[in-house]
């Protein structure tokens, strides 16, 4: 059984007083041990961030575009070994594994165009011998706090942004499954990064409670569930930190009469059952608009019969186990609570059988589900659909703007006038026109509205750069001595 340790100034680092389990989800054997942070350890963390900041922060932006450059084509280069890691502590298949890889690849594609990212503005003559330019600085420690759900890619989500910006940042990936984390930093060290500017602490709740009081903490940038999302976004703010936090979700997919309903079955099926639904963008909720429900249901319970599950790393499944089995139980007790609540169970994942101790479940699709009833209200996180009938595209978006998460959606049809109007009136910050996991490329930015996010800025693309700069605007003359003259008045305009 590894160790699993932190990686601060670029070296293995930390003693196992205290651990977590690192299961194998797909065995349910117990497989590795991550050591979990004491307050001492993050400190030592942010102090080695600190340190490195002014050497990294005066590197020039041409040396850290060749950090990127590098780093892409190791990543590139070594992208079997890392789904590897993926597949073995998250669970998911490795197909699944080298799309999250490749989605995190284009955050440091945008990173590597920093000289153009980081450009200011000037203004010539705003005041007779007067100019005005502005530059963008960077924050200084940046903390990275992740979920288990996306290992490579959310982390990539902040710290290419964080570290193009001249930052240096505490990456505290999740502790379910913390190797991918380490693998990225000695990456970044061997393309190039300086030790100490990406560190890597493990841990839970006493790691992250360390990091929102350390003074040493310039900016927190946060993924997870809503409730945690929420609490750093208040205590980080409390601190004085620049706080982004991101949420959970519960993202809908509407399907108007017109739309075809095999494209829109398969989409369901992709959407609501890839990664085992453990995704902030899988889709959990099927709204079926007018008559279009019973064709819709058959057609996914007809797809549902045909799914392979199983172990990730065999090339025949589709999808994989959960992370843990504490989860799967409760995933399990939402379907059976939904029964008792009265809704229709039209496939029962939970009574599905498998030959092995793995964190496995079968896929559920939970057909009449009411809005009070705890399947449509609470974020699942697995292998679970619910549809919700309702009789108008006006009663469907009502649907999606009263729930109080705003992450993604998508909208299934061909009109395309209708698609305008829901484009113009949903409350939610990512929005798919037949596409049913609207994921932003990194060209742009990703987050949702509503209780998916706390804090203004989105994570990535164009918002990550002011979140992870600061602006400043310098107002200069070059006096000639011959002119010049006392002036008590307020310095207007001339
Ligand atoms: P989580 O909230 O349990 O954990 C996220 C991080 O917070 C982990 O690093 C964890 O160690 C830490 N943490 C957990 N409990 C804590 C506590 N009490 N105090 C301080 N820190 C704590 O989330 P998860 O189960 O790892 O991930 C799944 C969740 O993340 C889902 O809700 C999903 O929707 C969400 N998510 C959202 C997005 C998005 O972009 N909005 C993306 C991916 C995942």
């Amino acid at each position: 059984m590894a160790l699993i340790r932190h990686f601060v100034s670029g070296e293995e680092f930390g003693s196992p007083e205290r651990t977590g389990p690192v299961f194998n989800p797909a065995t349910g054997e117990r497989q590795h041990e991550v050591i979990l942070a004491s307050v001492s350890d993050v400190e030592t963390a942010i102090a080695a961030a600190r340190t490195a900041l002014p050497a990294w922060r005066k590197t020039s932006l041409t040396k850290r575009a060749d950090v990127f450059f590098r780093l892409r084509h190791l990543l590139t280069e070594r992208s079997g070994e890392l789904a590897a890691i993926v597949t073995s502590e998250h669970g998911k298949v490795l197909s699944d594994a080298g799309g999250e890889i490749a989605r995190g690849l284009e955050n440091v594609e945008f990173a590597s165009g920093l000289v153009n990212l980081l450009k200011g503005g000037f203004s010539q003559q705003v005041s007779t011998g007067i100019d005005v330019h502005s530059i963008k600085q960077p924050v200084g420690v940046v903390a990275c706090i992740t979920p288990f759900n996306f290992p490579v890619m959310v982390p990539l989500w902040m710290i290419a942004s964080a570290i193009a910006c001249g930052n240096t940042v505490v990456l505290k990936p999740s502790e379910k499954d913390p190797s991918a984390a380490v693998f990225l930093a000695k990456l970044f060290l061997e393309a190039g990064l300086p030790a100490g500017v990406l560190n890597v602490v493990h841990g839970d709740k006493v790691a992250v409670d360390a990091i929102l009081d350390s003074p040493g903490v310039d900016a927190v940038s946060f993924v997870g569930s809503t409730p945690i999302a929420e609490l750093i976004y208040s205590r980080a703010s409390a601190m004085g930190k620049r706080v982004q936090a991101l949420g959970g979700a519960k993202n809908h997919m509407v399907v108007l009469e017109d739309a075809d309903i095999e494209a829109a079955a398969d989409a369901a099926v992709s959407a609501a059952y890839g990664s085992a639904g453990e995704r902030c963008m899988a889709v959990s909720v099927l709204v079926a608009v007018g008559g279009v429900g019973d064709a819709l249901v058959g057609a996914i319970r007809d797809r549902l019969g045909r799914l392979v599950i199983g172990d990730g790393t065999h090339s025949s499944s589709e999808m994989g186990p959960l992370i843990t089995r504490e989860h799967r139980d409760k995933v399990a007790s939402y379907v059976a609570a939904a029964a008792a609540e009265g809704a229709t169970v039209v496939v029962d994942g939970t009574q599905k059988q498998f030959d092995s101790a793995g964190f496995y479940i079968g896929a559920s699709l939970v057909d009449n589900v009411g809005t009070g009833m705890s399947v449509y209200t609470d974020e699942i996180f697995g292998p679970v659909l619910s549809v919700v009938r309702v009789a108008t595209f006006a009663d469907a978006v009502a649907l999606v703007n009263g729930n109080q998460y705003g992450n993604g959606v998508a909208l299934f049809t061909r009109d395309g006038g209708a698609a305008r109007d829901f484009e113009f009136e949903i409350e939610v910050g990512m929005v798919g026109i037949n596409v049913p996991i609207p994921v932003p490329v990194g060209a742009y930015s990703f987050g949702g509205w509503k209780k998916s996010l706390f804090g203004n800025a989105h994570i990535y693309g164009p918002e990550s750069i002011d979140f992870y700069t600061r602006s400043k605007v310098v107002t200069s003359r070059w006096p000639d001595p011959a002119h010049s003259k006392i002036e008590l008045a307020f310095p207007g305009n001339s």
